[in-house]
C-alpha cells in the first residue's frame, strides 16, 4: 500500500511513517518543516532508500498535492499549525495552514476518492469543563480577540469539511480528535508542557506551571495513538466519524510537574508563572480535558497501553540522552546538517 503522510516529519508523522515503513508500506511525506524537523525521519530514508519519498513542500501547494494524492492509496494528513506558542506568534500562517491546507487536502482526496485520516484536536471541544468529553458534545468558546480560539475553530471547521465531503460525495474521511499526545521525540519548542518540563528538571531548573497549576489534561502516548490511527484507516465502519484519541489518567498540571521532579530525582522547584508573563493578554487556558474513549473502543477495539508513568520514563530517557549527546558534540559545532530543501524530493 502506498501511504501519503503529510506532516510526516513531525512528532506524530514521524512516528506513523515509522510505522507503516516497517509493515511493509510505501511512504510518501510531504512536510514544509514549519514545525517538523528532518532530523525525525533522516534514519529511515536512509533505512528505507525505496519506500520512503519526502517532499518538502506545503500543503498549500496545489500541484503537489494533486500529484501526491493521485500516486497513493490513503492519506493521513497530520501536517498543522500546532502548539499555542506557535499559533500565538504565527496567527495568520496557523490559520491559512490549518483551513486553507486542510481544504486543499480534502479537494484532492475527494476528486481521487481516497480515504483519508484528518488529525483534529481536544483543543475542538473549547471550555468545555465537563468529564469525560464525548463526540457529542457542544463545543464553548471564547471571543474572537482571544488567539487560543482560532486553533479550535480552525480545526472545527476542517471537521466540517471532512463531514460535508463524506455527506456530500461518499468520500471516506475518518477524523481524530487527540487528546494531548506525548512521545520521546517530541519538542519542547511550542510551548508542550511534557517535554518542557522534562528538560527544566533534567537540568535542575525551576519547573514553571503556569496559572495556578489546577488545570488538568489526560495525554496519550504517540504508540498508542499511531496503533489507533492505522486501525481507523483500515476500519470502514470509521467512515463519517469523529473519534477521540486519549489517555486514561487525568492530572493537574502541578502534580505533573511533581511527577516529573521525582521521577528525574531532580533537585528543581517548582515555580508557579502567571498566564499574563507567559503570553499575550489575548489567551485563555483550558481548565480540564478527559476524553470519553467509549466510540474507540467500539469501532477499533482501542484501549491505551501505556500509561503515564512509563510514558515519562521513557520521554526522561529520550531527552537525557539528548542532552548528553548535545554536550558531548557542542566541540563539533559548524558540521553541515544533512537535509532536503524547500520544493526537493528525498528519492526522486
Ligand atoms: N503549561 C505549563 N507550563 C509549561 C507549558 C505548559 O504549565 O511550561 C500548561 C499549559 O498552560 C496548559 C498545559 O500545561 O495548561 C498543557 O499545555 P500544552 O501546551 O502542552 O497543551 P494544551 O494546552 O494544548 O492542552
Amino acid at each position: 500500500m502506498k501511504v501519503l503522510i503529510t506532516g510526516g516529519a513531525g512528532f506524530i508523522g514521524s512516528n506513523l511513517t515509522r510505522k507503516y515503513l516497517e509493515k511493509g508500506d510505501t511512504v510518501y511525506v510531504v512536510d514544509n518543516l514549519s514545525t517538523g524537523s528532518y532530523e525525525n525521519i533522516s534514519d529511515l530514508v536512509e533505512k528505507y532508500p525505496d519506500k520512503l519519498v519526502y517532499q518538502n513542500d506545503s500543503i498549500l501547494n496545489d500541484n503537489v498535492m494533486k500529484e501526491a494524492i493521485e500516486n497513493v492509496d490513503v492519506v493521513v494528513h497530520l501536517a498543522a499549525a500546532v502548539g499555542v506558542k506557535y499559533i500565538i506568534e504565527n496567527p495568520l500562517s496557523a490559520m491559512e495552514t490549518n483551513i486553507l491546507g486542510t481544504e486543499n487536502v480534502l479537494k484532492w482526496v475527494n476528486k481521487f476518492k481516497k480515504k483519508i485520516f484528518i488529525a483534529s484536536s481536544s483543543e475542538v471541544y473549547g471550555d468545555q469543563e465537563k468529564a469525560p468529553l464525548s463526540e457529542e458534545d457542544s463545543v464553548i468558546y471564547g471571543p474572537s480577540d482571544k488567539l487560543r480560539w482560532s486553533y479550535a475553530a480552525s480545526k472545527l471547521v476542517d471537521e466540517f469539511i471532512a463531514l460535508a465531503y463524506y455527506r456530500t460525495s461518499n468520500t471516506p474521511v475518518v477524523v481524530g480528535r487527540l487528546f494531548n499526545i506525548i512521545g520521546t521525540n517530541q519538542t519542547g519548542r511550542y510551548g508542550m508542557v511534557v517535554p518542557g518540563l522534562i528538560r527544566q528538571a533534567l537540568t535542575n531548573e525551576p519547573l514553571t506551571v503556569y496559572g495556578n497549576g489546577k488545570q488538568t489534561r489526560t495525554f496519550t502516548y504517540v504508540e498508542d495513538t499511531v496503533w489507533a490511527i492505522m486501525k481507523m484507516m483500515e476500519n470502514p465502519n470509521c467512515n463519517g466519524r469523529i473519534i477521540n484519541i486519549g489517555g486514561l489518567e487525568e492530572i493537574s498540571i502541578y502534580d505533573l510537574a511533581k511527577k516529573i521532579i521525582s521521577l528525574t530525582n531532580s533537585s528543581s522547584k517548582i515555580k508557579l508563572v502567571p498566564y499574563e508573563k507567559v503570553y499575550t493578554k489575548d489567551f485563555d487556558d483550558m481548565q480540564r480535558r478527559v476524553p470519553s474513549l467509549k466510540k474507540a473502543k467500539e469501532l477499533i477495539n482501542y484501549h491505551p497501553e501505556y500509561n503515564l508513568e512509563q510514558s515519562l520514563k521513557l520521554i526522561i530517557k529520550a531527552i537525557k540522552k539528548n542532552i548528553e549527546q548535545k554536550d558531548s558534540t557542542s566541540s563539533r559545532r559548524g558540521k553541515t546538517r544533512k537535509g532536503v530543501k524547500e520544493g526537493e524530493k528525498s528519492n526522486p
